[in-house]
């Protein structure tokens, strides 16, 4: 067979497969009995799933129920569904680390974080300082990004206050307005990951020796240790999610938590950096821009269609929490949500 018997084989191939794809309606079109059944559907598949262990490095993370497990979805039109645990709350971890990056793009504009940060994914751990080590301005300025701690301490650092206090309260209103209500601080968590945080104290301090943080590196690493222990459950992270899948605008309590043309940003940063180390393999398989926290939480946005969030606090290697990548990666393939799905519009 030559290439010209193989490449019309081909197309055939694609439009067959396609097709295929375009059977799956998108989400706003399926109903509430359709969207619930996807949650009990997961729930039911992956709740005897026994692999990965909780997070140790911090001390309490390793004391939290492993059992828990619970998924929500929030929809455009403020309707949130729930399967399992979705009330046990667990810290928010990393997944802080999308509102406090939406906070400084707020405050001061998308450009703040591409210069003083980097949106770039640095191939190494989160907690990385080689990657720091790299992103000395003598050898081309930052190349990390918002959702690694060194990146993260710095959008801490960056978000305006007078005051330790001010700083704080501006972060954790925030992230009350996505979740739409006030969230707390887990104070075990704090004060444990406080008490062994020296490595991210050492990150701040890189941070500040290189010129991207600015002033008080000590107080941007504790607020950002803080703002880690913020307590969720599923149902908060999805309606957080929920929010960025809804253009900024909270779908529960209908207010704008942030403006929508910073949204997509926000989502492209979640998409490159969100699963760790397995980020692209994450994006490979679901295409939604997502973040996962070691407290076992992970959101997932599908843009204009569903927040999702599920907490199952049992990690994988890369730290990502085993269950919570099953379960959104089977309702969101029972949905629709892939963004990058084939789309057909126009003529054929
Ligand atoms: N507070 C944790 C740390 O800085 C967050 C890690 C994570 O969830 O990825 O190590």
């Amino acid at each position: 067979m030559n290439f010209r018997t193989i490449q019309p084989m081909r197309y055939a191939l694609a439009a067959v497969a396609a097709m295929l794809f375009c059977t799956a309606l998108p989400a706003a079109a399926q109903s509430p009995k359709q969207i619930q059944a996807a949650l009990d559907s997961a729930l039911t598949r992956f709740k005897n799933v026994r692999e990965g262990a909780n997070a140790d490095y911090i001390p309490a993370l390793a004391r939290v129920d492993p059992n828990i497990f619970g998924i929500a979805l929030v929809t455009p039109n403020g309707k949130v569904y729930t399967a399992g645990d979705v009330t046990s709350q667990v810290s928010i971890q990393s997944i802080s680390k999308v509102f406090t990056m939406a906070r400084v793009i707020e405050d001061l504009g998308p450009n703040s974080i591409v210069e003083r940060i980097g949106v770039d994914a640095t191939g190494m751990r989160f907690n990385s300082i080689v990657s720091v080590e790299f992103s000395q301005k003598a050898l081309g300025g930052p190349e990390i990004n918002p959702l690694v701690n060194a990146g993260a301490i710095t959008a801490t650092s960056m978000v305006p206050g007078a005051t330790r206090d001010e700083v704080w309260k501006r972060i954790l209103d925030f992230h009350s307005d996505f979740a739409g209500r006030p969230l707390t601080v887990d104070k075990e968590v704090f004060d444990s990951e406080a008490a062994t945080n020296q490595r991210n104290q050492a990150i701040g301090s890189l941070m500040y020796a290189y010129g991207f943080i600015k002033d008080k590196p000590a107080q941007a690493t504790d607020i950002y240790t803080e703002q880690c222990a913020i307590s969720v459950n599923a149902r908060d992270l999805a309606t957080m999610a929920g929010t960025l899948a809804n253009a900024g605008r909270n779908p529960v309590t209908g207010k704008q938590v942030m403006k929508a043309q910073n949204v997509p940003g926000v989502l492209a940063v979640m998409a490159t950096a969100g699963l760790y180390d397995d980020s692209g393999k994450w994006l490979y398989r679901t295409g939604l821009p997502a973040k996962s926290g070691v407290g076992g939480g992970i959101i997932a946005v599908s843009p204009g269609k569903f927040g999702i969030a599920v907490i199952a606090p049992p990690l994988d290697a890369a730290g990502n929490s085993v269950k919570a990548q099953l379960a959104i990666e089977s309702v969101s393939n029972a949905l629709g949500g892939n963004p990058y799905a084939p789309q057909v519009s126009g003529k054929r």
